[in-house]
């Protein structure tokens, strides 16, 4: 039963609740004071994103006094594109009841803030959730900060990607940081790269060395100079790389960062420099060599030829003598390859049809192997070249012979000729000059050769054929004999994979002569009307049997041993001379400087100049400026009686340079 409340408790019942009623305000004070000192944006809106509260800060930010705010909606004060996106996180946060974020820009100052919205509930409202709270943080100084250091890093990292040199991490071994040149170096992708230990890109030789430096750099050792050394790429082929390493943390341990340049074709370049000084100074020990010989074969070629003459017919010596004469020339043949590589071997060039020459000289091979099928691929018209076609006939039999030997059981020979303009940077590495070329080529699908035997295959000596087959002097000779030309080589090859030889020669601005010279013509008979012939040359050796040659021929033999004696015997019996036999290469005073002095004597004299090989193409020279002729050493007696009749019978000397054969 419930009794009337007294006056006293009812009045006590009142100081009660306005006790209450006044604490609950000072607590509401205590949370709008929280609100309103935060300085962060605070704000509650419903679902239909109208305002019911927002704090002072705020109500600063939107520059309208707070109560003006309530009653409005977000999309009043904001552009349609904000309110869409602000509609959808509030509509995400009814719809999920999680808190979700966004970031936002200011579209009245530019300024960015972090919002978050949090569902707010009440156990008493039927709702599940009855207002969000957002609360929108500035965070433009943050913002600020990271975009600085983001363009600080895209600093960095544009030095990086954009360095030409390769630049990683090694850690533990491994790869685990590249910029993209490392991965075009390697042609690995990064991931690949990260996945396998460095070591093993490097080629076995240097590996030994690389697992060192690496670990003197971890050491702290400072390792002042570059390092040279080859790595293989992903498709196999190999390249020289220069390299230097510092030492670096990197994820809390010890690593290397690397720094690493491709110097691949300045090896090329280097190592054919030093290829081209070897071969130039063999070439001059080698010419030297063979000029003296040469001259010694000269003798027991004149010897024999004078001895034969003397015997009866039938005389069993005759046998000998005869294959002492053949002896002799496979032995001058042998000078002449080494003539031939020899500087300045250019003895007599004309403008030559190369796709003749190829004819010629492959039926040769043709006929010889059986077992080799030869296919030509001539360019025609082909534009003439300036060449000694017996030196490019030596070359292009060397090479035949590689290709056969290279096809033991037989196989495919392809020729082929092009006219060719090449540019000058093109073959820098060949120090040439540009301009118009004919290229030949010869092409086997033989052995081919692996790195290591190109790389050596010009050097005089080298051979990988066994003894017997192989001199190593083939391509030696057909370098230098190139190189003479004003031409140069490339080679192609790969191991199993066959090879191609191409040489090329630089076109020449005249037409081609008709025929080609043709070697072993039939000497005219011999025969003499009794002229007389000066014979220069400082080797008594020469002059006694050239003597004894001449004087077997019937002409009457004035011989002196220099230079000096003979402008001086000419000087006075010049009516006397009918013709000078003048050696090219003579100490104190050579056959160049001879024959310009007794051309000022007598402008019309007959000078047949007889050299083994001429330095540096001066026997070019000398025939250019009207030389009469020319006798390669060692000649037999009827090559000189040949060639004597030749000049002495032609009136005009001048009408005869460049024409007669070595
Ligand atoms: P040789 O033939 O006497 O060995 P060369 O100077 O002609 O000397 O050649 C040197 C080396 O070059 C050969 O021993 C061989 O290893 C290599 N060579 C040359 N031509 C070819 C070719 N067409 N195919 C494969 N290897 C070749
Ligand atoms: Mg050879």
């Amino acid at each position: 039963m419930n009794a009337k409340p007294t006056y006293e408790e009812l009045e006590q019942k009142v100081a009660l609740l306005s006790r209450k009623v006044n604490e609950q305000q000072a607590v509401e004070n205590q949370y709008r004071n929280l609100v309103d000192s935060t300085s962060d944006s605070l704000y509650l809106v419903d679902s239909d994103c109208r305002y019911l509260f927002i704090n002072q800060n705020h109500a600063r930010r939107l520059k309208m006094p707070q109560n003006d705010v309530a009653g409005l909606s977000y999309k009043d004060i904001h552009s349609p594109e904000q309110n869409a996106k602000f509609e959808l996180k509030i509509k995400s946060v009814y719809q999920t009841g999680q808190s979700a974020f966004d970031e936002h820009q200011s579209a009245r100052d530019g300024r960015y803030f972090l919002r978050t919205f949090s569902p707010v509930r009440d156990s008493s409202s039927p709702e599940p959730i009855i207002a969000v709270a957002v609360v929108s943080k500035d965070i433009t100084p943050r913002r600020e900060a990271e975009e600085a250091l983001r363009k600080s890093e895209e600093k960095y990292r544009q030095l990086i990607e954009y360095s030409s040199e390769a630049i990683f991490i090694i850690a533990n071994g491994k790869i685990g940081f590249a910029n993209s040149r490392t991965e075009k170096m390697l042609g690995y992708p990064l991931a690949d790269l990260q996945a396998m230990p460095f070591i093993d890109l490097v080629i076995a030789e240097d590996r030994e060395m690389i697992a060192e430096r690496q670990q003197a750099v971890l050491q702290g050792t400072e390792l002042s100079s570059n390092n040279h050394f080859r790595m293989v790429r992903k498709d196999e082929s190999t390249i020289w790389v220069a390299a230097n390493s510092v030492m670096m943390r990197w994820e809390n341990a010890s690593a290397t960062l690397n720094f690493m340049r491709d110097i691949t074709r300045q090896k090329k370049a280097e190592v054919r420099l030093l290829q081209a000084q070897k071969m130039e100074s063999i070439g001059t020990l080698a010419g030297g060599i063979a000029h003296d010989f040469n001259n010694l074969l000269m003798g027991i070629q004149g010897h024999t030829s004078l001895a034969l003459l003397n015997l009866r017919p039938g005389d069993p010596n005759c046998e000998h003598i005869r294959t002492i004469e053949k002896l002799v020339i496979s032995g001058a043949g042998l000078t002449k390859q080494l003539l031939g590589f020899a500087r300045g071997g250019k003895h007599e060039v004309k403008s030559v049809n190369l796709n003749d020459l190829i004819r010629q000289t492959s039926q040769t091979i043709g006929r010889t192997k059986k077992e080799i099928k030869i296919h030509h691929h001539l360019e025609d018209p082909l534009w003439p070249a300036e060449i000694d076609p017996e030196q490019i006939e030596q070359v292009l039999v060397n090479l035949f012979i590689n290709a056969s030997q290279a096809m033991p059981a037989g196989g495919d020979l392809h020729l082929e000729t092009k006219n060719q303009v090449v540019d000058e940077n093109h073959f820098k590495d060949y120090s040439g000059k540009g301009g118009r070329f004919v290229r030949v080529s010869v092409t086997d699908n033989g052995v081919g050769m692996d790195e290591k035997t190109r790389e050596r295959i010009f050097e005089p000596f080298f051979t990988t054929k066994e003894m017997g087959r192989g001199t190593g002097l083939g391509l030696a000779t057909v370098y230098g004999i190139i190189k003479n030309h004003n031409g140069f080589i490339n080679v192609y090859s790969e191991k199993e994979h066959g090879s191609t030889f191409s040489i090329y020669l630089p076109a020449s601005e005249k037409h081609a002569a008709k025929d080609r010279h043709s070697a072993g013509e039939s000497a005219p008979e011999p025969s003499s009307g009794g002229e007389t012939i000066l014979v220069v040359d400082d080797e008594a050796m020469i002059l006694d049997v050239a003597g004894e040659m001449l004087k077997m021929l019937n002409y009457r033999v004035i011989t002196v041993p220099n230079g000096a004696d003979a402008i001086d015997l000419y000087r006075r019996e010049q009516k006397r001379v009918d013709l000078v036999v003048l050696d090219m290469v003579m100490p104190d005073m050579n056959g160049g400087d001879v024959f310009d002095a007794i051309r000022e004597i007598n402008p019309d004299v007959k000078v047949l100049l007889s050299s083994g090989y001429s330095l540096n193409g001066q026997a070019g020279k000398i025939m250019e400026r009207g030389c009469s002729g020319f006798i390669q050493k060692p000649f037999t007696i009827s090559d000189l009686a040949g060639k004597l009749r030749v000049v002495l019978e032609k009136p005009d000397p001048a009408a005869q340079c460049g024409s007669s054969k070595p």
